[in-house]
């Protein structure tokens, strides 16, 4: 990595994503109803670009913006584009916990200034989609698109652990740090962050199986395998598939956020 020109690019959510150009159509066929999202950062020239690809797998397609709604703290701003209708309390809960998902983020990580978008469609519309912003050093843009379950708990779960999940490569590889691209402690921001912010951890808010580097490439395959382990980890905390706040699972995952987090 150069100091003045640099690329990386990294994995998300779920399982998988590669860091070819795009997702392959296995990869689609096994993408978990949560989407995926892969990311890929580069700095030349003072400037920063950040390319998102998004995949929501559904029988609908994406129509477009239908509302918009946007909210500012700590210096963060979060510009909501949402393609249904959904009351105004939501749109300011989507708002909200993006905000909390990456001052978790940040806390823990040297400061960076990211601003963000975020596209929420119905869940089973199918989105497939690629963004790329070039930012000044000032005003730097993360975009990431969410599905949007009729269980609401549902949604603030892949919201909060894609921002945390996607914050830390982003905002690691911005600040020049080694183990940008470690995806366990990624899978970690984001599963503490769930944590943290909703209070309760159930195993559909894991991440899913392994896949192996034939079918889903070399980059995904490794992503998938840690997400893999860190499922197995967690779970081990778990009483009936959950872990809520109080509970003797809590004070171990705690525990664990505490380690998996703190900078090496
Ligand atoms: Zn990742």
């Amino acid at each position: 990595m150069g100091q003045r020109n640099a690329a990386a690019c990294f994995l998300v959510v779920g399982l998988l994503s590669g860091c070819a150009s795009n997702f392959t159509n296995t990869v689609k066929s096994r993408a978990p109803e949560q989407g995926l999202t892969e990311i890929s950062a580069s700095y030349r020239w003072g400037f920063t670009t950040i390319s998102t690809q998004a995949f929501i797998p559904g029988k609908d397609t994406h129509r477009g913006t239908l509302l918009k709604r946007s909210c500012r703290r700590s210096g963060i701003t979060v510009e909501l584009e949402i393609s249904a209708p959904v009351a105004a309390s939501t749109q300011s809960q989507l708002c909200e916990m993006t905000l909390s998902a990456a001052e978790f983020t940040r806390q823990r990580m040297p400061a960076v200034r990211l601003d963000y978008k975020i596209v929420a469609v119905p869940a089973g519309t199918r989105l497939d989609k690629r963004w790329s912003s070039l930012s000044p050093p000032e005003k730097k843009v993360l975009t990431l698109a969410i599905p949007m379950f009729q269980d609401q708990a549902k949604t603030f779960s892949v919201l909060v652990d894609t921002v945390a999940h996607e914050t830390f490569h982003v905002a690691g590889f911005l600040n020049r740090i080694p183990d940008a691209a470690d995806e366990t402690k990624a899978y970690y921001f984001g599963i503490c962050a769930n944590f943290d912010i909703n209070k309760s951890l159930t195993v559909w808010d894991l991440p899913g199986a392994p896949l192996g580097n034939r079918e889903a490439g070399e980059v995904a395959g490794k992503s998938s395998r840690a997400g893999y382990a860190v499922r197995l980890q967690v779970a081990k905390f778990m009483l009936d598939g959950r872990i809520d706040l109080g509970a003797p699972g809590a004070q171990m995952l705690n525990e664990k956020c505490r380690s998996a987090l703190t900078r090496r």
